[in-house]
């Protein structure tokens, strides 16, 4: 049998967490909270990294911090995670789903400002697989129109565009933790403040609407109700478990990156490799090995192959329905100008099992039952 996902284990996970129990500081913002915390800020140059119970929260987070109100419009793809767009109808906003690009499952940054209403008040890109949007492009938008960038880098720590880490390129940037991602925590997130006139009231809305960080830092003698908020802090016991990923970034990182190397090698090499289109990384972009997908010619392609792998123990898996085909895509958003690519790409791709430490003879695997299915159908082309 092989998995989708095994959440990646470094080992020293337990040793950490022990620690943490000897501290005897398990709430949020402990020992380890601050060294996660550190790790992220001299790693990406961000100029604060909060940690959060989500990369959910986080985008709860990021969506009071730019003040989104009743009536006001967010843009972003409708290719992504129900959260992306969820953290902002819970405002009161008004979702308008853009279309991707079909090389990169990205929003197609030339849609933006045709998108652009008087009510518009934040754009959220999501880097898909790791693989950045065309920052460039959004943040002149973003400038001309006056705009907040919401980064959803949930599954981008540690891929870049241009020379910048993904999540600090946009105001704020929102990372997940999630047992799902390259690093994890079994549940946790984190926020990026780039642009440091959010980083006061940020910390107030993760402290239950108070300035209890402040309070801790011995800036005020005590802390009292300032604002709206909620609680967002991750435990220690994750952070301690968190931190010994990110030690292991590294290798976290390049094992991922063998295996979907290797799997784009062995695909390439097989006689029905350009039936089956693959991850176009444009040259501005290092991505993080987070997803390896391939298209198939249509739904009823996919759905076949997929069954085939399984049929053979291998669990390959679909990604996301488009959200302005979702019941709640339709009550609190809109789709701007024509769905080209969203519905059709997404129902053509396919995640292949990708995970830290997956053995190669499990990829070759892989590839040699996606080569007897299209060999089966007669496909050599
Ligand atoms: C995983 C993911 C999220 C949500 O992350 P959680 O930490 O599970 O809340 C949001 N957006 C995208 C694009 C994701 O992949």
């Amino acid at each position: 049998m092989i998995p989708f996902n095994k959440p990646a284990v470094t080992g020293k996970e337990i040793t950490f967490i022990r620690e943490a129990m000897k501290a005897n500081r398990l709430a949020g913002d402990g020992p380890f909270s601050l060294r996660c915390s550190q790790w992220l800020e001299r790693t990406t140059g961000t100029r604060k990294a909060l940690l959060t119970t989500s990369c959910t929260h986080a985008l709860e987070m990021a969506a009071m911090l730019a003040g989104i109100g009743p009536g006001d419009e967010v843009i972003m793809p409708s290719y992504t995670f129900v959260s992306t767009a969820n953290a902002f109808a819970l405002r009161g906003a008004r979702i308008v789903f853009v279309d991707i690009r079909p090389d990169t499952m990205n929003l197609d940054e030339n849609l933006l400002e045709e998108a652009v209403t008087p009510r518009t008040k934040a754009i959220v890109p999501v880097h898909y697989a790791g693989v950045g949007c065309d920052m460039a492009v959004v943040m002149k938008v973003a400038e001309r129109h006056g705009l907040i960038v919401i980064e959803d880098a949930a599954q981008g720590l540690l891929g870049y565009y241009r020379d910048r880490p993904l999540g600090t390129i946009g105001h704020l940037g929102c990372i997940s933790f999630h047992e799902t991602k390259n690093i994890h925590c079994g549940e946790g997130g984190a926020l990026f403040v780039n642009d440091p006139r959010f980083i006061e009231r940020a910390e107030i809305i993760r402290e239950k609407g108070t300035n209890r960080s402040r309070f801790f830092r011995g800036e005020v003698d005590k802390y009292s109700w300032e604002d709206v908020g909620s609680s967002y802090l991750l435990s220690d016991i994750n952070a301690a478990f968190l931190y010994a990923q990110l030690l292991a970034a590294e290798e976290l990182l390049s094992d991922r990156m063998d295996s979907w190397r290797r799997y784009e090698e062995e695909l390439r090499g097989m006689p029905c490799s350009k039936r089956l289109e693959r991850l176009s990384v444009p040259e501005d972009c290092r991505h993080n090995a987070h997803i390896f997908f391939v298209k198939t010619r249509d739904l009823e392609e996919r759905t076949r192959l997929i069954a085939h792998l399984k049929e053979n123990g291998v669990y390959s898996t679909f990604h996301y329905v488009p959200l302005h085909s979702s019941v709640a895509g339709k009550a609190y958003g809109r789709f701007h100008g024509v769905d080209r690519h969203t519905t059709r790409e997404s129902e053509r791709l396919v995640r292949l099992p990708l995970y830290s430490g997956m053995k190669v003879g499990h990829i070759r695997r892989v590839v040699r039952l996606i080569r007897r299915f299209y060999l089966e159908k007669g496909i050599s082309e």
